[in-house]
């Protein structure tokens, strides 16, 4: 069957089935507006944050940033892949089966695919393993984990390993045994030479990391750097089986342990959590240098009830926590967090004072309200008048985030105390601002859009604001143009004029920019649903946030769009010029005087443009 027949059943498939009677089956939906409203069957809620809007057959949850059509619901909510939701829905819609079957065959190849890749994967992961342990090159690396204090259970019991300083020692070795250089490179372990002349490995001179998913298969390689070459850390690319923001490392070891003791202990890095095993706490995991995602909470809720955060106790540690906090926030976890004292991890920690001292200290980690309210007390010195109420504003928002009344009312009066007021007037505090709060139900999604030029600041709004703040300038740039692009198709053609593929640098919006691109050849209007389902469940998520916000704060948007394609136009300059300066200076080091000049009007052309963009 061909592809056009498939997409035909998925239109068909549209059509028939209203996306308000569907969810109506699971949960109960209010008008509100233009949107439905209920309580989330994602996470656990009281007050309701899903929302269902008819005019675009989208739903979108405000509180834990699941969102979709009709079948990425289904897909969610009973836990198919696409195949089986599109069979699914086409019963209910009373459509014949007999066109689903095509998904499945494709299905049973990228299955067929997959555990090929893991074979490979296992097989790298050997050699990798041999390297470290029976050769002589391997023994620098060896030695570092020796000094660093890794022990050669944790090393057996992780499977690390040392990648030779070769340009193709892993590839000849899995050509060797009999694998195609296609599978190799589509496992992310070679790298195709820009010239076509062959391929090289991606990991070279690097201890290396093996990734196993939740059930052990090995689906990436992380590869550190014993020479202080750059990056230090270097990932496997994403893969069919390997998706950072699916995987935590050592959750395989760790699952039964944390599902025995209900806690997660989350690190920042691969040697924390080597670090963290080997002194007993063997619940420890980290996400792969990434911020946790939607994907990591979920799991993690469904493992246990209680997080710790460890991390570095300098600025920047606090706010990596912040971040994870953030993520983890939306989903029904009591989450704790254990400060180190500054510029220590959790690896020097143990080092440092042992592993008896790391357990006792996860032991006495602090709520994270405590902890907030604590770093407020912190900053605001309360017999300053002044002081006092800017911290009173500031706690207010976080004890109505308190879903729980009993623990709220505990915090109440432990906050009274400590900022020396009544009760009974904090407590008409906080109910004038909740009165205040009880219409922006939906205003966490439009936070940004509304609150970036008029500067209002109600207190509830900086937690709010939280997941907003944390975008770097050019990925709400890309953000916002999407948005415009979204509610009229002529910003589309103003900003494709100004702008290309590559400027938008955060892969989501790369891929709905894209996708607009590629509608765009296809048709004269674009058909904002039919592009939802040519997206991947991620970007799916975003672009149906946006969906849902609509129109609120475009009329800022649009004023501000000559400063984002501005943003966007500098930001490229800006890495160009730095990649530029890199290759300067590898240049210079081996001493290939020509190409330095070369580079050298290279980079001159570049600060010359970008001085000319960000001068207009
Ligand atoms: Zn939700």
């Amino acid at each position: 069957m061909d592809r056009k027949s498939d997409r035909d059943l998925v239109e068909r498939v549209r059509e028939q089935i209203d996306i308000v009677e569907l969810i109506s089956d699971y949960i109960l939906l209010t008008p509100k507006g233009r949107y439905y409203v209920g309580l989330c069957p994602f996470h656990q809620e009281k007050t309701p944050s899903f929302t269902v809007t008819p005019d675009k057959q989208i739903f979108y949850c405000f509180g834990c940033g699941v969102g979709g059509d009709i079948f990425s619901f289904v897909m969610k909510k009973e836990g198919v892949g696409f195949a089986e939701a599109l069979n699914k829905l086409a019963v209910r819609a009373n459509i014949p089966l007999d066109n689903g079957k095509a998904y499945f065959r494709e299905k049973s190849e990228k299955s067929e695919l997959k555990s090929k890749i893991y074979r490979l994967n296992t097989i790298a992961a050997r050699f990798f393993y041999a390297c470290l342990t029976r050769t002589e090159e391997g023994k620098q690396a060896l030695e570092y984990l020796y000094k660093r204090g890794i022990k050669k259970e944790i090393i057996k019991k992780f499977g690390l390993g040392f990648a030779p300083d070769s340009w193709n020692a892993l590839g000849n070795y899995l050509l060797s045994k009999g694998y195609d250089q296609e599978l190799i490179e589509q496992a992310g372990l070679i790298i195709a030479r820009k010239d076509g002349n062959g391929y090289f490995d991606r990991f070279r001179n690097r201890l290396i990391y093996p990734i196993l998913d939740i059930q052990g298969r090995v689906c990436g390689f992380g590869g550190r750097t014993l020479q202080n070459k750059q990056p230090k850390y270097l990932n496997s690319p994403e893969t069919i089986v390997f998706n950072k923001s699916k995987i935590l490392y050592g959750l395989n070891f760790a699952k039964d342990e944390i599902k025995r003791q209900g806690t997660i202990v989350l690190v920042e890095g691969y040697m924390d959590v080597l670090s963290a095993h080997q002194a007993g706490c063997k619940i420890a995991v980290a996400s792969l240098g990434t911020a946790l995602t939607s994907e990591h909470c979920r799991m993690l809720a469904s493992l246990a009830s209680n997080v710790v955060l460890v991390y570095d106790g300098d600025s920047a540690g606090g706010r990596a926590a912040l971040k994870g906090i953030e993520a983890l926030k939306n989903y029904d976890l009591t989450i704790k967090v254990c400060p180190l004292p500054k510029d220590t991890d959790p690896d020097d920690y143990i080092r440092k004072y042992g592993g008896e001292e790391f357990l006792k200290l996860i032991e006495k980690a602090v709520p994270f309200y405590d902890f907030q309210i604590e770093n407020i007390l912190k900053i605001n010195n309360i017999n300053i008048l002044e002081e006092k109420l800017k911290a009173i504003k500031l706690i207010i928002p976080i004890l109505l985030g308190i879903d729980n009344i009993n623990q709220r009312d505990e915090y109440i009066k432990k906050v009274a105390q400590l900022l020396k007021i009544s009760e009974e007037n904090l407590r008409l505090q906080l109910k004038q601002v909740g009165i205040n709060n009880k219409h922006s139900l939906l205003v966490k999604g439009v936070k940004f859009a509304n609150n970036r030029h008029t500067n209002i600041k109600k207190p509830s709004q900086e937690v709010l604001d939280a997941p907003y703040k944390m975008m770097t300038a050019p990925v709400k740039a890309q953000r916002s143009l999407i948005k415009l692009m979204i509610n009229n198709s002529i910003y589309l053609d103003y900003i494709q004029s100004q702008l290309s593929t590559e400027h938008f640098t955060h892969h989501i919006y790369r891929e709905i920019f894209d996708q607009f691109l590629y509608l765009k050849q296809q048709d004269e209007e674009i058909d904002l649903t039919r592009m939802l389902n040519r997206l991947s469940e991620e970007a799916k998520e975003v672009f149906a946030q946006l969906l849902t916000e609509g129109k609120d704060g475009l009329e800022l948007e649009e004023k501000a769009l000559p400063d984002y394609i501005e943003c966007l136009q500098e930001h490229k300059y800006q890495s160009q010029i730095e990649k530029v300066q890199r290759a300067i200076e590898e240049c210079e080091k081996e001493g290939r005087k020509d190409e330095v000049l070369q580079l050298l009007v290279c980079l001159q052309n570049l600060k010359r443009n970008s001085n000319i963009s960000s001068n207009r």
